[in-house]
This record gives C-alpha cells, sequence and structure tokens, in this order.
C-alpha cells in the first residue's frame, strides 16, 4: 500500500528525532501530576507544528488536533507523561537528572512516539483524510488514593468530543518482546482494577476473657480463607480473578482484644459479569461471617480502573495495517493481562486500540517495568511510529 510505505520511509527519516526527544524527556521525568516542563515541552513542539493545541486540561494534560484535506474519521493518539519515585541505576549517558525520579515505565518512549507521529502526519496532511488528535496525558500511574487518574481528568475535560472521537489508539513499550515485533489483543486487553475495604469491628475485652468480647482478629483470619475458598470454588475456574490483600491493621496490646481490624486489597477480573459475582458473593458471605461471630463486617469495591478492552473491529482492521508494516510473523497475540492501565477510561467510551510495542534488542534482555535498571531498546522507538503513524492514517479514512 502506497501510504504506508510512505510512512514507513518518512518514519525511518524521523529515527535521530525520536532519539533525540526520547532522551531529553529521559533525563527530565516527572511524577504524576507534576508533568509541568515536560507538558511545556510538548506543547511547543506541537504548536510549532502547526496543530490547534489546548494546555492545562486536568493539571498539565495537552492535547494537539490537525484536519487532512479529505473528510474521514477522528482519531486520536493517546501518550502517557508522567514517571516513577525510582533511583536510575542504569549507567546510561542520558541518565535521569533528577534525584529518585526516572522514567522507569517507558512514558518516555510514549512521548517521543506521540510527539513524532505528530511531526510526520501533519508533515503529510495534503495526503490525508480525517482528523488527527494527539492526547498527551498526566498521572497515568497509580494515583493517590481519592485522587483521579490522568485519564478520567482528560475525558472529563472534553478530549474525546468537539469533534467526537471514532477511534483511539495507544501503545506501551514491552520488555519482553523483541524490537520490531508488536502484541496485540482482539479484545481483553489488561484487567478491571478495585480497591477493596474490609472493616471488622468486634468489641474489646481482656485478653484472659475472650467469651466477654467478640475478637476481630479471629474474624479477620476466618474472613481472608472464607474469600479465597469463594473465589478458587465457587467462581468458574476459567475465568481469572485475584483478589490480594496488602494491608492489615488492628488492635493496640497484646493482652486486650482489639476493637477493629481493617484490611485493604486490590481485586482483578477479566469479565465485568464476574465482578459482580465476586462482589455479591462476598458480601453474602461475609454478612454470614457477622451473623455467626458477632462482629460488624463491612466490605466495599471502589472501582481503580475499568477492565481495558479492544474493540472488535477496530483491533482486526488495526492488525491488518500493522502486520504490513511488520510482517506477519512479527505480529504476536497478547493473552489478558492482569495488571490494569487507566487507557480504559477513554477505551470505556469510544472504540479503542491498546498494543505492545517490542523493546528488547534482539538476543538480550531488558529488566522489567517499574524497575531502577529498565533501560529499552531505542531501536523500538522507529517501530512504534510507523506503527501509530500508519494505523492513524488508514482508520481516519472514511
Ligand atoms: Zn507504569
Ligand atoms: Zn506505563
Amino acid at each position: 500500500m502506497e501510504l504506508i510505505k510512505e510512512i514507513m520511509d518518512r518514519a525511518e527519516g524521523l529515527t535521530g528525532e525520536l532519539i533525540r526527544l526520547r532522551r531529553e524527556f529521559h533525563q527530565y521525568p516527572e511524577l504524576s501530576h507534576e508533568e509541568e516542563r515536560t507538558a511545556g515541552v510538548v506543547a511547543r513542539y506541537l504548536q510549532d507544528l502547526g496543530l490547534e493545541v489546548k494546555t492545562g486540561l486536568a493539571d498539565h494534560g495537552v492535547v494537539g488536533t490537525f484536519a487532512g484535506s479529505r473528510p474521514g474519521k477522528t482519531v486520536a493518539w493517546r501518550a502517557d507523561m508522567d514517571a516513577l519515585p525510582l533511583e536510575e541505576k542504569a549507567a546510561v549517558p542520558w541518565r535521569s537528572k533528577v534525584p529518585g525520579v526516572m522514567h522507569a515505565c517507558g512514558h518516555d518512549f510514549h512521548l517521543s512516539v506521540g510527539l513524532a507521529a505528530a511531526r510526520l502526519l501533519s508533515g503529510m496532511k495534503d495526503r490525508l483524510a480525517g482528523r488527527f488528535r494527539f492526547i498527551f496525558q498526566p498521572a497515568e500511574e497509580g494515583p493517590p488514593r481519592g485522587d483521579k487518574s490522568g485519564a478520567q481528568g482528560m475525558v472529563a475535560a472534553g478530549v474525546l468530543a468537539d469533534p467526537p472521537v471514532d477511534a483511539i489508539l495507544a501503545l506501551h513499550v514491552a520488555p519482553n518482546l523483541d524490537v520490531g515485533y508488536i502484541r496485540h489483543s482482539p479484545e481483553v486487553v489488561m484487567a478491571g482494577a478495585d480497591r477493596v475495604e474490609l472493616a471488622i469491628t468486634g468489641k474489646a475485652a481482656h485478653g484472659a476473657t475472650p467469651h466477654r468480647g467478640v475478637d476481630p482478629i479471629l474474624v479477620s483470619a476466618q474472613a481472608l480463607t472464607q474469600i479465597q475458598s469463594f473465589l478458587a470454588q465457587r467462581i468458574d475456574a476459567r475465568h481469572p480473578v485475584i483478589l490480594t490483600f496488602g494491608r492489615i491493621a488492628g488492635g493496640n496490646r497484646f493482652n486486650i482484644l482489639a476493637e477493629r481490624v481493617e484490611l485493604e486489597g486490590s481485586f482483578r477480573y477479566l469479565q465485568e459479569s464476574v465482578r459482580q459475582d465476586v462482589e455479591q458473593g462476598l458480601k453474602g458471605l461475609m454478612r454470614g461471617l457477622a451473623q455467626g461471630s458477632g462482629a460488624k463486617i463491612a466490605l466495599h469495591f471502589h472501582s481503580t480502573y475499568p477492565l481495558l478492552k479492544n474493540d472488535s473491529q477496530l483491533s482486526a482492521r488495526a492488525a491488518e495495517v500493522l502486520a504490513r508494516i511488520l510482517g506477519k510473523n512479527h505480529l504476536k497475540l497478547h493473552q489478558p493481562a492482569m495488571g490494569s492501565e487507566d487507557f480504559s477510561y477513554y477505551a470505556a467510551r469510544v472504540p479503542a486500540f491498546y498494543f505492545f510495542l517490542g523493546v528488547r534488542p534482539p538476543g538480550g534482555k531488558v529488566q522489567s517495568l517499574h524497575s531502577p535498571e529498565f533501560d529499552p531498546d531505542e531501536a523500538g522507538l522507529t517501530w512504534g511510529l510507523k506503527a501509530a503513524a500508519g494505523l492513524l492514517a488508514t482508520l481516519s479514512e472514511p
């Protein structure tokens, strides 16, 4: 296909620019909600390209839009901008200059690919149909408690409207996939995640007279085994679910029964109906335990990320384009992962396609995401740009 060929040639020509951008972002990482400098670089870059730019969305979000020369669909590309509170260990020349902060999730790659795609496509707009929107989103990494994620804020700021976005796409770097490869899923990509609160209120008493009180520590032990038994044997084993408790607190002194125990956990699922079954089932189970034990038990599920699902039609079209760009054998199928990602807030509203970009040097090794030694292969950048620009340019056709 002629258009794809031209995009691939132009992408090769932008390799130096991709690396320059990536290294600059890598040296000046910023934490979630603090991406002021990054947003400034992004906004100036998009303005210089002649895009219509909006800034200050959901704190530091930036959006740039331009139109092709023919009518068509509005397609959006999302890049996240935040880094992590880690001290970089890799001894690379472009090492982070900010103590204790590092782009250890590859969002510097995402930024670089997003900007270069805006440059590539806006430089050939007379050949393109539709509209192109580039969304640079803050605060993808786990928002603090009670806080909204960057994607939620960007959606609320209207980035999917005016004109309405017909499809949204994004990539994430994958350290366990070779450069030149892409992994994609026709449907579920990542788990939905809830924060779970379990509070057990008993009745304090002397440790020598437990019959005069209600011991919430003992009840919490029963609750935990009942919960895990329910998940193992009351949920169809073909539907993955995980509920892990990462925090438990209660009691003051060894010889006084605690008044109250609080637990906090993370629940993850790959199917909405299973989520409902688990919430209802566990609430019923806890009502029974409360009755039997005499404790008061409150169980709450708070959604932190919806399920991330690709649109199946859009995925099928995207897979064809990616196969042309990479070669069919370099396109791999992604198995749904139990991690989560706030791109799901966009995907819950408009057809979406999220995929994984290989950044492992062939025959080499890259540490995992969120590792202080994470050092992805920059050769992956050009493939990311080819994929992003190739997908946007074809999916915007009427
Ligand atoms: Zn991350
Ligand atoms: Zn990430």
